[in-house]
């Protein structure tokens, strides 16, 4: 059986202490084993990325960002062995992984823009013979820890940027699918990155708790669930760290009466079902605005998910995959009862789907409910499955006030053929990432990341500009090479420029 150990220095470390099975959620299969890092191993990490650190610190950006130039062909030549571990851990359809694959990337080659992005801010003659200027110097070890259901493309939200700022970093990647995330990570060395300045630990709570505890790391950069994220964000910030920490979702989408209904119900059935639902930018409500518009949206999107090709993600057939443990599907297949039990219509019931061949996979059919309440659990939750539910809303305001009550506010999204309406809703809705007839509104690399209220804990975004400022410290210098012969006497009162 494959294990997953860690990489630290740039070497593989075999770490038998403790071992937990890695799964093929579509067979229910045992596929590899993980090391889980003990205290010792994380600073073992950490200890490699503080010595790494000031050689690299004082490389100049222009080298730094030459290695992501390779680490970006080193992707691209790697994509199929990348793509099948991702779908074999992760249950995702192997164009879905692809499509991760490749916004991921986007992400590298944005860091590959350090020399320009680090250049800092200047302003000469602020005094006489004086100037002044801004750098952004690095902030030292980084810690990045990840969820389970972007192996590959949450870790390169991260690491890529931090690197080139000229950190040194340690990865926490989740412990349910760490083959495709270590594989990647470990393509660094090849691409020419020095030993330790990137190293992987694999591990759990007791692995996350070491890098909040050790005063050497300087940063943490989090996504996962909320609970965990409102935690690593408390613990991290009393510790003196800088953090910002991703959480969940419920993402809302507005049907407005004059929508192209087609294109709209097209959209939320990729952006509901796509990966199971296990994205935290799913639509996983549809706010139809109007009992038409209601009644017509049900009755498109039940007859499509009649068609929707549930099967393993290997199967170029498949375009809905597995969820990823059973212990999860257990957890979405409650919450829809929870929802039969409190008067929702469970229009389309994915329940009973069984894939021949793949009988103990996690696999779930697509789901559709109807007259969904706020009050309801499968409402005010986030489910992370395929699971959508529909709520009908008399007036637009109605469906925006739902909006923004709830605790969430990642990504949101209005179907509309009018341009007022659009930008109202743009203008205030209070969710971080909106989309107008954009179901997934998940911005380019040179935009930033992150969502409002509960959804993101603190105040800069992943990726992007945003990144660049969260991964360096400010630092402002002020110079004056006085004329020879002009000295100037004490002076006590506070300088002006009078
Ligand atoms: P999770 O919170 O269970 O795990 C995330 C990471 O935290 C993993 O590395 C895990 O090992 C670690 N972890 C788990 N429990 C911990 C604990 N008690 N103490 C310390 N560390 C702990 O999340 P998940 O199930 O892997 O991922 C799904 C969640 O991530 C969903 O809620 C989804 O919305 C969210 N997510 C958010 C974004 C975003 O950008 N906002 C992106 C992707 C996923």
């Amino acid at each position: 059986m494959k294990t997953i150990g860690h990489w630290i220095n740039g070497k593989h470390i075999e770490d038998q202490c403790r071992m937990q099975d890695v799964f093929n959620p579509a067979t229910g299969e045992i596929c590899k084993r993980v090391s889980l890092a003990d205290r010792a191993t994380v600073e073992a990490a950490i200890t490699a990325a503080q010595s790494a650190y000031p050689a690299w610190r004082g490389t100049p950006a222009l080298k730094r960002a030459r290695v992501m130039y390779r680490f970006k062909e080193l992707l691209e030549k790697n994509a199929d062995e990348i793509c099948a571990l991702l779908t074999e851990e992760h249950g995702k359809v192997l164009g879905d992984a692809r499509g991760e694959l490749s916004r991921a990337v986007e992400n590298v080659e944005y860091a590959c823009g350090a020399p320009e992005l680090l250049k800092g801010e200047f302003s000469k003659d602020v005094g006489p013979s004086i100037d002044s200027w801004s750098e952004f110097q690095p902030l030292g070890v980084v810690a990045g820890i990840t969820p389970f259901n972007f192996p590959v493309m949450v870790p390169l939200w991260m690491y890529p940027a931090a690197i080139v700022c000229g950190n040194s970093f340690v990865l926490k990647p989740s412990e349910r699918t760490p083959a495709s995330t270590m594989f990647v990570a470990s393509l660094l060395h090849e691409a020419g990155l020095p030993p330790g300045v990137m190293n992987v630990v694999n591990g759990d709570k007791e692995a996350v708790d070491s890098l909040l505890e050790d005063p050497r790391v300087k940063g943490v950069s989090f996504v996962g669930s909320t609970p965990v994220a409102e935690a690593i964000y408390s613990k991290g910030t009393a510790a003196g760290k800088r953090v910002q920490a991703l959480g969940g979702a419920k993402n809302h989408a507005i049907v407005m009466p004059d929508a192209d209904l087609d294109n709209a119900v097209n959209a939320l059935m990729g952006a509901a079902y796509g990966s199971c639902g296990e994205r935290c930018m799913a639509i996983s409500v549809a706010v139809a605005v109007g009992e038409t518009t209601a009644d017509a949206l049900i009755g498109k999107l039940s007859e499509q998910l009649k068609t929707l090709k549930v099967g393993p993600g290997i199967d170029t057939c498949s375009a809905m995959g597995p969820l990823i443990t059973e212990s999860h599907r257990k957890k979405v297949t409650d919450l829809i009862d929870s929802g039969v039990t409190a008067g929702a219509q469970l229009v389309v019931d994915g329940r009973e789907l069984r894939i021949t061949g793949h009988e103990n996979g996690y696999f779930l059919g697509g789901c559709l409910f109807d007259r969904v309440t706020p009050e309801m659990k499968i409402y005010q939750e986030e489910i992370f499955g395929p699971v959508l539910c529909v709520v009908r809303a008399e007036t637009m305001e109605q469906a925006m006030q739902l909006i923004n009550d709830h605790q969430y506010g990642n990504g949101t999204c209005i179907f509309t053929r009018d341009g007022e309406a659009a930008r109202y809703f743009s203008d205030h809705i209070e969710v971080g990432m909106v989309g107008i007839n954009v179901p997934l509104p998940v911005p380019v690399a040179y935009h930033s990341f992150g969502g409002w209220k509960r959804s993101l804990f603190g105040d800069l975004h992943a990726y992007g500009p945003d990144s660049i400022r969260f991964y360096t410290r400010r630092k402002t210098i002020t110079q004056r090479w006085p004329s020879a012969g002009v000295r100037q006497g004490a002076d006590f009162a506070f300088p002006t420029h009078d």
